[in-house]
């Protein structure tokens, strides 16, 4: 082993792992290849550059996102630092002057004495202990190396999930669990629409507002997956024989085919989440909401992430990482930040405070350590890393946190309840061992 550690990568992650590391006293190298290779969507040479909104979401602690910030605070985050030196009014949420933030980020790091800022594209894995947090934008040379590391099949160049919904927001009464002919276990829920209900669905959908697309996202469409509002445009009749189809599944309650049906797809194994399958899309968020609640058993429905169609990098972690997000099949390597399949700013800060601090546990012959699943970076460690067929990257919410031993009916109080169960874990956790 060297006596340095190498990040590759001076974004939101990569920052923050350097930071724990040069604060622990150990000394880092950070590769940042910006200005010198561009990505198609940062525009400056600045760590920490946020690509697009200037929000780092609620921060209230009766909303996941607030929890997460105010866990990182605990553990001395930089981008929180930062964050809350260059706020900006942003009703509940913490938004920021994305300059002086990514300012306030490079000066930090390129003035402490335990790092030295390289700006050099990493074209290959270096030797040593390693985080690689090069982002959603890796460039390809490097992508190439991890393709080649991880196994081609691990590693998914552009992201087109669909929307999920918490399982207690859905109106199970207007669903029934059925398999398509019959056939294998009835997995799936049903939510059926009459005609009257699909047409009306249809017509939101395709009048419904979109997200404008980079052109380097252009290509996904061309991957075989369409975003269901460009299906629809083919015909009035296209869905009902793709996502929509209802072909061969019968309503035990009727007996009958319905005219269409939406398919949940269970989304973890606690089945508190679950997905709209066939439902990638590029509608504006609040569309989302509004066109797919007219799904009647959706009519409440909490959506905890929307659909999204863009170009990101991330790698299979279920199958390649430990929840001390450490590779497996080479322990001197962590990954963090989007490339691990969460997905966010602050998502992605915290996965390199886990990463950050298990590479120094690591270099001190010390035993890493796995985030409690009560607390919200524990939660996010651990969702990314448990076993899943279709894994897709995940935001912070409360719907990944174990449940409450007791239940509170009222949501605000049991999301309280959550914030107050994980902060106090997080710092039994911290002081336990000595963070
Ligand atoms: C277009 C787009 C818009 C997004 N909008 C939002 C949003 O509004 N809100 C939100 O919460 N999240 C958003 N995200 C998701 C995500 O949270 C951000 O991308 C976030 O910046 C990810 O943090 P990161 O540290 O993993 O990667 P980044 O912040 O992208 O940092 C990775 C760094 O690695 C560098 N790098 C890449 N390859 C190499 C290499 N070979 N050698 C050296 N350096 C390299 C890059 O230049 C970059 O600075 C968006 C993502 C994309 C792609």
């Amino acid at each position: 082993m060297t006596d340095v550690v190498t990040v590759i990568g001076g974004g939101l992650a990569g920052t923050e792992a350097s930071w724990v590391l040069a604060e622990r006293g150990v000394k880092v190298i950070l590769f940042e290849m910006r200005p010198f290779v561009k990505t198609p969507a940062h525009h400056t040479g600045y760590l920490g550059e946020l690509v697009c909104s200037n929000s780092l979401r609620s921060l209230s602690l009766e909303n996941a996102a607030g929890l997460l910030k105010e866990e990182m605070k605990l553990l001395g985050s930089l981008i929180m630092q930062c964050a809350l030196e260059n706020a900006v009014p942003a009703g509940g949420a913490l938004g920021v002057d994305r300059e002086a933030f990514a300012k306030c980020i490079t000066a930090k790091i390129e003035n402490h004495p335990n790092i030295e800022v390289v700006r050099k594209e990493v074209k290959s894995i270096p030797s040593g202990i390693v985080i690689i947090a090069s982002g959603p934008l890796s460039s390809p040379a490097l992508s190439d190396a991890i393709r080649e590391l991880t196994g081609e099949e691990h590693l998914y160049f552009y992201d087109a999930a669909s929307p999920i919904v918490i399982a207690e927001s859905i109106d199970f009464s207007k669903t029934f669990k059925a398999s398509r002919y019959g056939k294998g276990d009835p997995d799936y829920v049903n939510c059926p629409l009459t005609e009257e209900e699909y047409y009306d669905f249809y017509k939101s959908l395709i009048e419904a507002e979109r997200h404008p697309l980079h052109d380097f996202e252009k290509e996904i469409f061309f991957e075989g997956c369409m975003p269901i509002e460009v299906l629809a445009q083919r015909g009035e009749k296209t869905l009902l024989f793709g996502p929509l189809k209802p072909v061969g599944i019968i309503d035990p309650r009727t007996g009958k085919q319905p005219f269409a049906v939406v398919q949940l797809r269970q989304e973890n194994r606690e089945a508190t989440l679950y997905n709209l399958v066939g439902f990638q899309t590029n509608l504006k968020w609040p569309e989302q909401k509004r066109v797919f609640s007219k799904i009647p058993a959706l009519k409440n429905a909490e959506f905890i992430r929307y659909g999204v169609m863009h170009r990101n990098t991330f790698i299979n972690s279920p199958k390649l990482l430990k929840p001390t997000l450490q590779f497996k099949k080479d322990k001197r390597l962590f990954f963090a930040g989007q490339i691990t399949g969460v997905e966010g700013y602050i998502e992605s800060a915290a996965t390199g405070i886990v990463a950050g601090i298990n590479a120094e546990r690591l270099f001190r012959n010390k035993k890493l350590l796995c985030f409690p699943k009560e607390t919200a970076i524990g939660a996010l460690c651990n969702y990314i890393t448990s076993p899943k067929d279709n894994f897709q990257p995940m935001n912070i919410n409360f719907g990944i946190i174990p449940p409450l031993e007791k239940r509170i009916k009222n949501k605000k109080k049991r999301n309280l309840a959550l914030s107050k169960r994980a902060l106090d874990a997080m710092k039994k956790f911290i002081n336990e061992n000595g963070l």
